[in-house]
């Protein structure tokens, strides 16, 4: 969503501002967040460490990350504890091992930037080479896992990824994770058909001139039906006005202190259900705006 609230969050992090490159419109970095966090174990191939991400942690090359389940932070689960991926030991009970999280941060190349046109274009806040191109894991309403994809500011990949990891790894269901140039880049058609999305090059809703924050690549949108954006008496996405009471607990749902708002939280990332004005369910973003 690109709403703005009327009355921002206190806790927009007084942190360190991450390196050079950064643009005079880059928000305090929860970097002392991301830091603390991650205690991600490789378990096969190259691998990126997706919790702490200063300007040079994700490389402009392909890194395929695994990662394996990280028992303290799981949520409970009435599930089979995961074997890591070379012991011999069965399975404590029944059932297929769990899967381990994979997620990848690369550069947008020609193949992406052509799928960009809508999302994208020169005079953005954020140059197309500061993007990235995030594909992950997630699991879905079916119960099965699905591949998303989302683009994101590279100072913000590993961030993004180590989130996306603890909602993967809380089951957390998704129903879609494609970019938003399959909508045209029309932030409601993506939002009526429930597309979690990240980056879209759009102003503010009513505020022309005024950057979104999904147009520096640092704010995602997480099941917008689920998670509507509530002001008033106005709900968009229309589909998700049976979701506009929060009282309900239904698959997807953001909530407070929840898995979802637990996994951006510990990246730094603030949400915009906790607003206190209008709220904004499914959006998460680095400034909490
Ligand atoms: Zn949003």
């Amino acid at each position: 969503m690109k709403r703005v609230p009327l009355s921002g969050p206190a806790s927009v992090l007084a942190l360190s501002l991450l390196g050079a490159g950064c643009s005079s419109q880059q928000p305090p970095s929860p970097r002392a967040a991301a830091a603390a966090q991650s205690p991600a174990t490789p378990a096969t191939e190259s691998t990126a460490d997706v919790g702490d991400t200063p300007a040079t942690a994700v490389p402009n090359v392909v890194t395929e990350t695994t990662v394996n389940r990280s028992s303290a932070e799981r949520e409970p689960q009435p599930r089979a504890a995961t074997p890591n991926k070379t012991t011999s030991a069965p399975p404590t009970r029944a059932g297929p091992p769990a899967p381990a999280f994979r997620g990848s941060a690369q550069p947008i190349d020609a193949a992406t930037r052509s799928r960009m046109t809508s999302s994208w274009r020169p005079g953005c806040p954020v140059h197309i080479e500061d993007l990235r191109l995030l594909s992950l894991d997630h699991w879905g309403f079916d119960g099965g896992v699905h591949r998303g994809e989302l683009v994101v500011h590279r100072h913000h990949a590993g961030r993004v990824l180590a989130a996306m990891r603890r909602l993967f790894d809380a089951r957390f269901p998704i129903e879609r994770m494609q970019l938003v140039d399959a909508y045209g880049g029309d932030d409601d058609r993506s939002m009526a058909a429930n597309n979690t999305s990240a980056f879209n090059c759009r102003p503010v809703s009513g505020r022309p001139g005024v950057w979104s924050q999904h147009s520096y690549g640092w704010a995602v949108d997480v099941n917008p039906v689920q998670n509507p954006f509530v002001s008033g008496g106005r709900v968009s996405p229309p589909a998700g006005a049976p979701y506009a009471n929060r009282s309900a607990r239904r698959p997807g749902m953001i909530h407070p202190g929840d898995a979802a708002v637990r996994a951006f939280a510990s990246v730094g990332w603030g949400w915009g259900g906790s607003w206190g004005s209008s709220k904004d369910y499914q959006h998460f973003s680095a400034t909490g705006r």
